[in-house]
């Protein structure tokens, strides 16, 4: 098939004007002109790769009653932000529930589109601390020690797509279960956790390779030497992952990771729920009130605390430029290249010959990323 498309747009990394041939819904070649063709302000960069998504506009992955159509449309939405591969990310549940929702995601894998988008899920929970303070708003109830077991049953119902387990390393259970999940190719990330240091380390050397949204999932009151997030921080295996939409991080937290682990071992992800892309207001969310305000926050005003993310991915972007002083060919690979590497996704998020044609075409506003087209697998989506 002789399906040569072009591109003409300014690289995101290098800042100079280059031509992207498409073929067959891959990267043919990258060329840098010398010259600019088209619009100078136009910048292109990869699509960008959440690793961990609630939900968006209305649909909600952990809804045991998600149809098809549903994902389609938030598939649709989030390639529309620039997101053109996702993990669905599924919270703590029942064991019933739990092999419902993934029966229906790994259904949902039936639409061509929704499948091009979603190399995988992220599991978030039942394994995770049942102190209050850590388990965020996960329901208590539904908590419990790692089982390969119950786990290898989630597996099965979600065809093998889940590629990201996120656990808290506090019981005997969880190293055997790190090292099996980690043999079977699925990523543990700690999360949620009021491990010690020892726990942590130990999870590294069984494997575990990520932290779940490092800062957040953690009381408000912790010990200032022996806490969860130094022994994270320090340990130079494990990949920081992050939520920077203005509210879930300080300005500082987020360039001290910066400057800790470097800008090839940080993932920005969003952590975004349903609500997210819906209009400010109230709603009910796991039995209780919820605002969100005009300018992205989700909290439970009668716990006075936050009850998820809804900027989206671009957001993060611009605020890791501004709060770090990072280039852009940085904070774009935070959410691109850096999480298909770590999960050993190799068919996207670099802009190389051979790498799926995944495109984000966009504009600056300042440190506001305005999408302008958005291509995945060569097909243009927006
Ligand atoms: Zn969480």
């Amino acid at each position: 098939m002789n399906d040569i498309s072009e591109i003409n747009a300014v690289s995101y990394s290098t800042g100079k004007p280059v031509r992207i041939r498409i073929s067959g819904g891959f990267i043919r070649d990258i060329m840098e002109t010398g010259h600019t063709e088209g619009d100078p302000d136009l910048l292109v960069a990869p699509g960008l790769f959440d690793n961990q998504v609630n939900g968006f506009r209305g649909a909600d992955f952990s809804d045991t009653d998600l149809k098809i159509h549903e994902m389609r449309q938030a598939v649709d939405a989030l390639n529309a932000e620039g997101v053109t591969s996702f993990f669905p990310t599924v919270l703590t549940n029942s064991h019933e529930n739990l092999l419902r929702i993934f029966k229906n995601l790994s259904n949902s894998l039936s639409d061509e589109r929704v499948k091009d988008s979603i190399p995988g899920f992220h599991l978030e929970g039942p394994y995770i601390s049942p102190e209050s303070g850590y388990y965020g708003c996960h329901p208590a109830g539904f908590i419990r020690k790692p089982s390969w077991d119950e786990f290898a049953m989630y597996q099965e119902a979600a065809e093998g797509k889940i590629r990201e387990v996120t656990i808290s390393p506090e019981t005997d259970e969880s190293f055997e279960f790190i090292k099996k999940c980690t043999s079977e190719g699925v990523v543990v990330a700690i999360g949620h956790t009021n491990a010690s240091t020892d726990q942590i380390n130990k999870a590294v050397d069984n494997g575990a390779r990520l932290s779940t949204h490092l800062g957040n999932g953690c009381a408000n009151m912790i010990h200032r030497h022996n806490n969860p997030l130094w022994p994270q921080l320090a340990n130079d295996l494990l990949i920081t992952t992050f939520i920077a939409d203005g509210h879930h991080l300080t300005p500082e937290e987020i360039r001290v990771f910066y400057r800790v682990k470097g800008p090839a071992k940080l993932i920005l992800t969003s952590d975004i729920t349903h609500l997210s892309g819906l209009k400010p207001g109230n709603y009910m969310f796991f039995g209780s009130r919820i605002v969100m305000t005009d300018d992205g926050l989700i909290k439970n005003p009668v716990l006075d605390c936050l009850a998820g993310a809804s900027l989206p991915l671009r957001t993060g972007i611009g605020n890791v430029m501004k709060f770090t002083g990072c280039p852009p060919g940085e904070a774009f690979n935070m959410a691109s290249a850096n999480v298909a590497e770590a999960f050993g996704i190799t068919d996207r998020g670099t802009l190389e010959p051979g790498r799926r044609a995944d495109l984000v075409l966009f504009e600056r506003n300042g440190y506001e990323i305005v999408i302008k087209q958005v291509f995945v697998k060569g097909r243009r989506v927006l």
